[in-house]
Parts: structure tokens; C-alpha cells; sequence
């Protein structure tokens, strides 16, 4: 590679591919273009916030990326090339590059019957945007981080809306038995009924129905089972795995197409212990700034350094005024230590709001 006019594309301006751009600065010679479909950033960390009827800020992209040397392209890519090495937009226009960043991110998955019609999500700032005025009983499918935390926000702001959280196992199960009774506690006193145990086969217009036939009665189903990905880099024909996330290299390299570098919710992407990296803001930070390191060290005829992730904590909200933060080990499994209530809370905002910076928006 050398430094002269190189052309790198960075596809996605979430958490992921703002960390790389902000890292890019270094990548002197080379022309950095940002392509998103949306023309503001949105914390998408957030968006259960905004269900819940909270404003929240948004940073126009095209300041932001210009504050960094990068010009923004506002498009929806909708075609990769790898043999050709551009892209297609929405737009009409082709863009072309020598190394590209994939960071797409990740969307609400619907592949369950029904989810698609009848329910909403908080996936995306689009489909955040449906809260004003929630209509109880709200069924929430998924005890999982973004599932807790939509659940604990919503019967805090909307007192006396009956919130149902439907789930295969105890909330908060993955941190062990501590961290269950404290988010336990915390749904009780909002009010939250839990469900465990409950298999949710298909969403109706009444509410999700379960694997033993029976409906739970809800005007609004929040499906918050995990994400899905584009499909771009399958259909591009580059090394995916099932669900479409592009296979890297200890670099973050497609494995397949080593121009490419996929960071984010849409890498498979090793962490220690060979388990792979969840999606996570918390993630995608870290491998966007990486990818870009990486893309400098080649402009720069270095040798470029493998990634090294390790997890120290997870933080959730349970509402505005509780939270949990717990520790973790190097590879995702739960530490010892472990803050609850008010102080959780407040260490969850500071980092939520860490991230804007971490992401070269301030
Ligand atoms: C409610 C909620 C709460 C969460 N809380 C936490 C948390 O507390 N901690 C944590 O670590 N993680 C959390 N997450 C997960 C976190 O938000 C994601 O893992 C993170 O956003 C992934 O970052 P990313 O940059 O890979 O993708 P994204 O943030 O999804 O960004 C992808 C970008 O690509 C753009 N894009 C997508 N397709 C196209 C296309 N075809 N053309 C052009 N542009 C396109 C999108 O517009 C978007 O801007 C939460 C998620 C949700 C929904």
C-alpha cells in the first residue's frame, strides 16, 4: 500500500466505523469518504430511552466527519463489488476504493412469523421512533441486555402500563445469581411481571403467542431477540457466517477479501479464549479504532499489530435512577465484583456518554 491518494471507503457511521474514521486522521496521503444511509448519528445505546419518551441528541454527520478530514457521502450502499473494489449507492453513484472499512452494523431480526407485522423494536433510531404514547400491556420478547433495560425504562416512565418481560431464562442470568436477584428486585418495584420459561413461537395482533399454544394479551410487542445483519457482504459473495457477518483475521481482515476490514456488529470477530466478540457498542469501538490502526500501519509500510480486546464490565440500566455493572473476565464470563443501584446508574450514563468522544464526535 502507499500513502498517495489511497482511496479508503468507510461504509457505516455508527459506533464502529466513527471510531475508525476518528483514527484514520493518521492515514496522511489518503482520501477518506464515510457512506451512511442516515444524515445524523443517533446513540443507538440509547433508543430504549427514546421509546420510553426521552429526547435524545443527534450529531450531524457531515460536521463531524468534515471536522476529521473525511468527506460523508449520504447514501444506502446497496451493492458490494469486491472484484471491481467499489460500491454501489442508492444514490446512483459508484464509489470506489483500495481498502474498505464494513461496518454496517446491525438491524432487528424478524424471522420469527408474525415479528415483521405486529411487532416494533428498538433496534434502530427508525424503528425508536414509534413511542409516542405507548399502549399498554407491552409484551417485551427477549430477557437479554436490551430487553431489561426497554422493560425497567418503560414501566419507569409509564407508571401503571402494565410491562410483561418474556424470557427463556431469569434476566440477567449470564452474570450469575447476584446479578439476577438485584435486577429481579428492581423489575419487582417497577412493577414488571416477568415470565421465564416462555418459548414465543409467533407475534399477533393480540400479542406473542407461545410454544403451548396460549397468547399473552398485549396492545404492543417489542421484539428485542438479539439483532440480524445486512446482507451486503453475502451477497457480495465475500466469507460469511450464517447470519451474514463477515469472517476476519486476527487484523479484522475478511478472511476472504483482505481489503476489506469488518468491524462491529457485522465482523465475526475473535476475542480471547477464541470466543467470539458479542455485539456491543462496547465492541464495536475498540475493533473500528483497531481497523484503522491497522490501516495505517500498511500505508505506512509497518507491520500491523494483531488485535488485543479484552472485557472489563457490563453496564445495564434499569431505568434512570438504578443500574447494574458488573465485572467480567477477559473472555465475556462474569468477574466477582459488582455495583448496584443509584451509583450503577450514574456509571452507566458516564460511559454511555464516554462513547461520543470515544467515536470523534466532541
Ligand atoms: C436499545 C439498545 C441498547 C444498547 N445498549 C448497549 C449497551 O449498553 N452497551 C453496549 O455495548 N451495546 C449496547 N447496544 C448495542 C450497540 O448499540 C451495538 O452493538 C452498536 O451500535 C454496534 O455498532 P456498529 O457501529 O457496529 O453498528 P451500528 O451502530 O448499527 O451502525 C451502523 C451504521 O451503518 C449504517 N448502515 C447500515 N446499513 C447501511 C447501508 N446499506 N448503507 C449505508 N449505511 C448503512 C446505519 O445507518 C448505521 O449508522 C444497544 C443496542 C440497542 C438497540
Amino acid at each position: 500500500m502507499t500513502g498517495e491518494q489511497h482511496r479508503i471507503v468507510v461504509l457505516g457511521a455508527g459506533y464502529a466505523g466513527l471510531a475508525a474514521v476518528r483514527k484514520l486522521r493518521r492515514a496522511r496521503g489518503a482520501r477518506v469518504t464515510v457512506v451512511d444511509a442516515r444524515a445524523e448519528f443517533t446513540e443507538r445505546v440509547r433508543l430504549h430511552q427514546r421509546v420510553a419518551g426521552q429526547e435524545l441528541r443527534q450529531w450531524e454527520l457531515a460536521r463531524a466527519l468534515d471536522r476529521h478530514g473525511a468527506e460523508f457521502v449520504r447514501a444506502r450502499a446497496i451493492e458490494l463489488d469486491p472484484a471491481a473494489r467499489s460500491v454501489r449507492l442508492d444514490t446512483g453513484g459508484t464509489l470506489e476504493y483500495d481498502t474498505l472499512v464494513y461496518a454496517l452494523g446491525s438491524i432487528a431480526p424478524n424471522h420469527v412469523p408474525g415479528v415483521a407485522e405486529y411487532a416494533r423494536s428498538v433496534a434502530t433510531p427508525e424503528d425508536a421512533w414509534w413511542t409516542t404514547g405507548v399502549e399498554g400491556p407491552v409484551a417485551v420478547v427477549g430477557a437479554g441486555a436490551t430487553g431489561i433495560e426497554l422493560a425497567a425504562e418503560l414501566a419507569e416512565s409509564y407508571p401503571g402500563t402494565p410491562v410483561i418481560l418474556l424470557g427463556a431464562d431469569e434476566p440477567a442470568a449470564w452474570l450469575g445469581g447476584k446479578a439476577v436477584a438485584h435486577v429481579r428486585g428492581v423489575l419487582d418495584r417497577l412493577g414488571v411481571e416477568v415470565r421465564t420459561g416462555a418459548k414465543v413461537v409467533e407475534v399477533t395482533e393480540n400479542g406473542p403467542r407461545l410454544a403451548d399454544g396460549s397468547v399473552v394479551p398485549a396492545a404492543t410487542t417489542v421484539w428485542t431477540t438479539g439483532f440480524a445483519v445486512p446482507d451486503l457482504a453475502a451477497r457480495a459473495g465475500l466469507d460469511v457466517d450464517a447470519a451474514g457477518r463477515i469472517r476476519t483475521d486476527g487484523y479484522l481482515r475478511s478472511t476472504s477479501h483482505p481489503e476489506i476490514l469488518a468491524v462491529g456488529d457485522s465482523a465475526v470477530i475473535a476475542g480471547p479464549g477464541g470466543r467470539e466478540l458479542r455485539m456491543a457498542c462496547a465492541t464495536a469501538i475498540p475493533t473500528g479504532a483497531h481497523a484503522a490502526a491497522v490501516i495505517v500501519a500498511g500505508l505506512r509500510g509497518r507491520e500491523p499489530k494483531p488485535l488485543r480486546f479484552r472485557y472489563q464490565g457490563q453496564c445495564l440500566s434499569l431505568g434512570r435512577r438504578d443500574g447494574l455493572v458488573h465485572g467480567l473476565r477477559a473472555d465475556d464470563r462474569p468477574g466477582r465484583w459488582m455495583l448496584r443501584g443509584r451509583a450503577a446508574a450514574v456509571v452507566k450514563e458516564l460511559v454511555v456518554r464516554s462513547t461520543i468522544p470515544m467515536a470523534g464526535l466532541r
